[in-house]
């Protein structure tokens, strides 16, 4: 399984998938991309190889955008399929995900989630952590890395995450417990990937994210890291 992301000046897609195929080592069942095309996120996932990802991506879904995120997804809540698979949208569509790892408190918060109104078109603990990000964001009204924040200190698990939203594309946010996650940091461009084979030939600056910590990655803005237990973040 494994994870890829960009944010920066160039076409997000060609790296992600050629980043994708660099991780398909680790092993995986199904694969999938969101990409903000300037107004909106397009998104395409198979259960299937990251080759059958590309050919439905390619005749399905604009591939316009510079930001974006992929992943390769070896099932631990809910069959391999189209629908299980990852990236996973938030209840209101702004919001999406995609996560390597197994959150093992996610009956219960999905039970709460379904009392306050929230559905769920898949089986994954990926899609309650989603919603329980967006409900803690609405709640606290508070920034999309706070509540990341505030949602993995409900969760327990492991995870390599990375979230970004569509009313504010200039961010991503990623989190590390147990699966690994890196950053490339490029000239105003970032790269977000498993180990650093999907950026390896645009940069050699990496930050390799310790367990329990999170980054705020925003274009014109320094890397912000934080620990997700208890570091002030804004
Ligand atoms: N637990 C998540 C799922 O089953 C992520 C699995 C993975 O690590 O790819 O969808």
């Amino acid at each position: 399984c494994g994870i890829v992301g960009y944010i920066g000046h160039r076409d997000a897609y060609p790296i992600i998938i050629k980043g994708l195929q660099r991780l398909e080592y680790r092993g995986y069942d199904s694969a999938g991309v969101a990409l903000y095309d300037g107004t909106d996120i397009n998104l395409c996932k198979t259960k299937g190889k990251v080759e059958d990802l590309k050919n439905r991506a390619e005749s399905e879904i604009s591939l316009k955008g510079s930001l974006g995120i992929g992943h390769t997804r070896w099932a631990t809540h809910g069959v391999p399929n189209d629908v299980n698979s990852h990236p996973h949208y938030s209840n209101s569509g702004n919001l999406v995900i995609i996560h390597n790892g197994i959150i093992e408190n996610y009956d219960s918060i999905k039970k709460e989630l379904i009392k306050r109104g929230y559905t769920f078109s898949s089986e994954t603990d990926t899609e309650v952590l989603i919603n329980l990000i967006e409900e803690v964001k609405k709640q606290e009204n508070v920034k999309l890395g706070k509540a990341v924040q505030i949602a993995l200190n409900q969760v327990v698990g492991a995870y390599a995450i990375a979230v970004f939203d569509k009313n504010k594309p200039d961010e991503i946010v990623v989190a590390k417990l147990g699966s690994p996650l890196a950053i490339g940091v490029g000239d105003n461009e970032f790269f977000i990937a498993s180990d650093a084979s999907p950026f390896i030939e645009f940069t050699n600056n990496a930050i390799y994210l310790e367990d329990e910590e999170m980054a705020i990655i925003r274009l014109g803005k320094e890397i912000k890291l934080r620990k997700i237990k208890n570091d002030a973040v804004a």
